[in-house]
């Protein structure tokens, strides 16, 4: 009941599928090469009901050393549950989306981390510091580089219980920085870090 269909699409225009499970709200990584979808007829002359794999997963290989970071292919992943699209990377290596495996990573994202631009115009994500975000005092960047430079609009205060609303910054919208794999202004490194090695 909580699973449904997940659309892996990819540069070429080949389409995976995956069932997203909404107990977890996120992905599973096993891959199919076919799905029913809704309306459409199964093998038995059952009618889908709800869009969901068919068939055997596709071979993949979990213990395989993770491709370079300029292997990786950035995918987009579409899943119906809430009808959410997110960009993820999937690694050829072992036949795998390595993530990130919901929408939810933008939140995730950008709840910890700030977006910085670096001298050299590459944008690199910092982690955010409450008391002091002074440019000296700036941890390094999530690829270990450190970077001063200008804060861009990305991070946001993730909301509390009991938290006054009206006193929030104006908050902004959910960014997808996975989207922007192929951009040389976005450091692989950083993104490529939030993900299984
Ligand atoms: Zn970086």
């Amino acid at each position: 009941m909580g699973t449904w269909l997940a659309t892996v699409r990819f540069p070429d225009g080949t389409r995976k599928y995956a069932r997203y499970s909404t107990v977890v709200e996120c992905m599973y990584d096993r891959l199919y090469s076919t799905a029913c979808h809704y309306g459409d007829m199964l093998p038995d002359g059952q009618q889908c009901y709800r869009s969901a794999v068919t068939g055997e997963p596709d071979p993949q290989w979990p213990e395989a050393k993770r491709a370079p970071i300029d292997q990786l292919v950035p995918v987009e992943i579409g899943e119906e549950a809430n009808n959410c699209t997110w960009h993820a990377l999937y690694c050829p290596q072992r036949a795998m989306v390595l993530g990130p495996m919901s929408c939810d990573h933008m939140d995730e994202l950008q709840y910890r981390y700030e977006l910085v631009r670096g001298d050299d115009g590459v944008r690199h994500l910092c982690d955010f510091v409450i008391s002091d975000a002074r440019e000296d005092r700036r941890p390094n960047a999530a690829c270990g580089r450190r970077v001063p430079g200008q804060l861009l609009p990305f991070h946001r205060i993730e909301p509390y219980l009991g938290m006054e609303l009206d006193t929030l910054p104006e908050d902004l919208p959910p960014m997808d920085l996975y989207a922007e794999w192929d951009r040389d202004d976005l450091c692989r490194e950083c993104l490529a870090s939030q993900l299984p090695q």
